[in-house]
């Protein structure tokens, strides 16, 4: 399982190989970024992610539960 950079979301990237005779239908959405391949849990957040993948990088790798204690 990967997560979705756009909206969060845990997306099953094997559902999207095809290797287990899924149709088109379970295709949800994959990109390709600077080499690196993303997984979406719908076609609108792949939409979302091509349009501003800078964003959603951005937004993924900033640490969540980073307190700024350098500071005092
Ligand atoms: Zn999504």
């Amino acid at each position: 399982m990967v997560n979705d950079p756009v909206c969060g979301m845990a997306v099953d990237e094997t559902k999207l190989t095809g290797q287990s005779g899924y149709s088109r239908q379970a295709y949800l959405g994959k990109s390709e970024y600077k080499g690196q391949t993303y997984y979406f849990c719908s076609a609108n957040c792949k939409r979302h992610f091509d349009h501003s993948p800078e964003y959603y990088l951005d937004r993924q790798s900033r640490p969540t539960n980073a307190k700024d204690d350098s500071k005092g």
